[in-house]
């Protein structure tokens, strides 16, 4: 049977297992510790401990839009998508912003970010890098909620001056868990207590080896705020990407997925959107999780109106029915009908879930009628 066994019946109605038996044995079966009973076996034998329990229901895989499959000579080339992680100050926003030129963390403590959640930065031979500035965690929990992993590299910010704090393990954690590779930025380097070394023997206790001591991690000692070392942690990344042979489809009905959302007084419902696969282009119809719309207007991350957006490049896109949310997938559909048809089939699915994770399931019998 594909159903609990004994042991793990008992387990959870605290009872000995030969209790179990006895109760099984009293209907007729005979069943040892490791055997496992039918579904419906197990919940009389729940209420007769005075347990109430409910099977767990099958969960309900409807493919709701057929994936087109890609020939390997349409997946061209496209941008790494990276997240930069580590512990409070050890320098995240810096980095960024003086990856970005933009001065972001000045404007960020006066409240305004005019950016959005995403941006792209040009190496001098030309290639591209996303850059997601949702904190590292969020870009993989609540974006991953939906089953979105859009992350290719973490760039872990480690300052010299403190070393490995918890939420550098956290982070260490996190890019492991949803097999992210890790780049190293040793931060501070600039400053008089920094002990670059030291976050590399620290690292190596979490499992990061530099390779210069023969292991496979990339460390690159920086100064977010003089500028040093960060062109060189940028070309690295570029290689790391480089081994990872990112490929997407641009010719192809666009799929991406919502980072972020605003609702703006001007603009209506508004999103950011990283492109995962095809192009897509204003006048574009799409859903968007349990919403819907047409693009009306496009803006890059330098606030630039634009017409299309290929594969990893973020984009501010404007005419979305209602706000959609952080994590959904945005897919391109032929008609407004089955936009809507789709929005609402999400819709309801979603709507079943939230019911059925509040329903009680045989695996956690809750409650005992005394
Ligand atoms: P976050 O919390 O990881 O985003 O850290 P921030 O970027 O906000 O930086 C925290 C503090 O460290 C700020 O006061 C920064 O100016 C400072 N800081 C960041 N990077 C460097 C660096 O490379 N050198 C020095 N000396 N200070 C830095
Ligand atoms: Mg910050």
């Amino acid at each position: 049977y594909e159903g609990i066994t004994v042991r793990e019946l008992a387990d959870m109605l605290h009872v000995p297992a030969n209790k179990v038996m006895e109760a099984l044995l009293k209907k007729g079966i005979l069943a040892t510790i490791n055997q496992a009973v039918p579904t419906e076996v197990a919940i009389e034998i729940a209420e007769s401990f005075g347990f109430l329990a409910e099977a767990k229901k099958e969960e309900e895989e409807e493919v709701l839009i057929e994936e087109i499959p890609d020939r390997p000579e349409d997946l061209k080339p496209r941008p790494p998508i990276v997240v930069v992680m580590g512990h409070v100050d050890h320098g995240k926003t810096t980095l960024l912003d003086t990856i970005r030129k933009t001065n972001v963390a000045e404007k960020e403590k006066g409240g305004i970010t005019q950016h959005i959640g995403a941006s792209q930065v040009k190496l001098q031979d030309g290639r591209v890098i996303t850059f997601l500035d949702t904190p590292g965690h969020e870009a993989f929990t609540s974006l991953r909620a939906r089953g979105a992993q859009i992350t290719d590299i973490a760039v872990l910010v480690v300052a010299a001056d403190d070393g490995v704090m918890p939420q550098t393990v956290e982070a260490i954690n996190h890019a492991k868990a949803f097999n992210v590779p890790i780049v190293v930025a040793v931060n501070k380097i600039d400053k008089p207590g920094a002990d670059p070394m030291r976050v590399r023997r620290e690292l190596s206790e979490h499992g990061l080896i530099p390779e210069e001591w023969g292991g496979d991690t990339v460390f690159v000692d920086v100064s977010a705020k003089t500028g040093q070392g960060v062109d060189q942690l940028l070309e690295m990344i570029g290689l790391v990407a480089d081994i990872l042979e990112l490929k997407a489809n641009p010719d192809k009905r666009a799929k991406g997925v919502i980072i972020e959302t605003k609702l703006d007084r001007k603009k209506g419902p508004t999103a950011t959107v990283i492109v995962q696969e095809g192009t897509l282009r204003v006048g574009d119809i799409f859903v968007a999780g349990i919403t819907n719309g047409r693009v009306r207007a496009m803006f890059d991350d330098k606030g630039r109106q634009v017409k299309e957006a290929k594969p990893s490049t973020p984009v501010e896109v404007l005419g979305f029915e209602e706000l959609p949310e952080a994590g959904d997938t945005l897919i391109v559909v032929d008609s407004e009908k089955k936009a809507r048809d789709l929005a609402l089939k999400l819709k309801t699915k979603r709507e079943k879930e939230e019911k059925l994770a509040q329903g009680v399931r045989l695996e956690d019998i809750y409650k005992k009628i005394e």
